[in-house]
């Protein structure tokens, strides 16, 4: 019998997996339906992670391999190879979900016109790029200008793609000065904002993307990027309830769903935040899965963080109660029991697509928002 099965061999599993076997757990079998372990850094060749978990700074592909090394090293049974489609395929004391996340394709974001081959996603784009090596055009347009669009511009960049506009239907874009200066800034990509692709124009190959304002610029590659929606199928066949915008399972601050037995982790729960946010819920999680499976209790109630616009969604993460708005918006957030106040922020300009974290705060309820 498997003690715990994780599915999902990201940051998010893996490190649930290590700190299982380290504090003694029998069996911890992680299924992962690719041919490798280690998530979407595997398919990331750029600088940036480990720093909360590992404290040092490396690539995704060598972030990715360290975590699988320990992971081996700790005794964790890594199957890949394997797709998860029901939860009655694992027999195990405990579940863990940790499917991760991904973006919103073309066709979730009812983007109209041609469908023509050269219309990826960031996803996509990195694993043609950096697992295959391939070349995937000459001219693109970037859809979004959060900071996932810019991580795709220097990706373009490095296959020699060079990229034409990055476009938002937001204002402004939503990435730290410094990174767009140093991404779009130096390839000499302009931003459009307040507009949105109109049509993909094409019959076999992208010729061109046309804007909501009637612009249209020639390219035969349209990359989407961010937007993000967790890999949530297998949760939902699960019958475990979702945030209704984040399309999360709902959990409570110890990573319990509603479902005894059941717990959810990682980019799963708050989409998106980075690999070691992930990573440490995989370390923070472990010990609510013994106690599951020493004294066998489960919460009576789990609930969601309640929120009020323009707060879009909130979540546990192991940094604490992690949530988004959906505007470019000045004002404070506080946090409460529902009785209580727990915690306020100082008022400051709030920016959509950004992670924010509060504190870990005991019992957190309610999150509201004073402009
Ligand atoms: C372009 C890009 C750049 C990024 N740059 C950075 C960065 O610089 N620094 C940083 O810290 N983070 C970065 N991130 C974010 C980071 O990759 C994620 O935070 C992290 O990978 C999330 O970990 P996770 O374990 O929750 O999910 P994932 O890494 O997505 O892992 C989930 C795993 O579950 C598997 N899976 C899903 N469903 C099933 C199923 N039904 N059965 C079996 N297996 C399943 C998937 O194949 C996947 O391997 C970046 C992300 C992207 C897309």
């Amino acid at each position: 019998m498997i003690d715990v099965a994780i599915v999902g061999a990201g940051p998010a599993g893996l490190s649930a997996a290590i700190e299982l076997r380290r504090r003694g757990v029998g069996r911890v079998v992680v299924f992962e339906r690719e041919l490798f372990a280690g998530g979407i850094p595997r398919h990331s060749a750029h600088l940036g992670y480990g720093a909360r978990d590992m404290h040092r700074i490396t690539t995704g592909p060598r972030y990715a391999a360290l975590l699988t090394r320990r992971a081996e090293k700790a005794g964790v049974e890594i199957e890949v190879g394997r797709s998860v489609t029901d939860f009655a395929q694992l027999s195990a004391r405990a579940v863990l979900l940790a499917t991760g996340v991904r973006e919103r394709p073309r066709s979730a974001r009812l983007v109209p016109g041609d469908r023509p081959a050269g219309v990826l996603t960031t996803g996509s784009l990195q694993q043609f790029a950096t697992l295959h090596h391939q070349r995937v055009g000459n001219r693109a347009v970037v859809v979004g200008a959060e900071h996932v669009s810019f991580s795709a511009v220097l990706t373009l960049a490095h296959t020699g793609c060079r990229v034409a506009a990055m476009v938002t239907a937001l204002p402004h874009h939503q990435t730290y000065p410094l990174l767009r200066l140093a991404t779009a800034g130096r390839h000499r990509v302009p931003i459009h904002t307040g507009v949105d692709i109109a049509e993909i124009v094409g019959r076999t190959r992208v010729e061109a993307v046309v804007l909501t304002d009637g612009r249209r610029i020639a390219c035969d590659t349209v990359v989407f990027t961010g937007d993000w929606i967790p890999d949530h199928e297998l949760a939902r066949a699960g019958g475990l309830p979702m945030l209704l915008v984040a399309k999360a399972p709902i959990v409570d601050a110890s990573w319990h769903t509603q479902q005894q037995g059941v717990f959810a982790i990682g980019n799963l729960i708050h989409p998106a935040e980075t690999a070691d946010v992930c990573a440490l819920d995989g370390r923070a999680v472990a010990e609510h899965v013994i106690d599951w499976l020493t004294v066998g209790s489960w919460p009576a109630a789990v609930a969601a963080v309640e929120v009020a616009a323009p707060i879009q969604w909130a979540a546990t993460s192991a940094i604490g109660v992690t949530f988004r708005v959906d505007e470019f918006v000045t004002g404070s957030v506080a946090a409460s029991n529902g009785s209580e106040l727990l915690h306020q922020t100082k008022r400051k300009k709030w920016i959509p697509n950004r992670a924010y974290h509060l504190p870990r705060l005991r019992d957190c309820r309610q999150l509201t928002f004073k402009r």
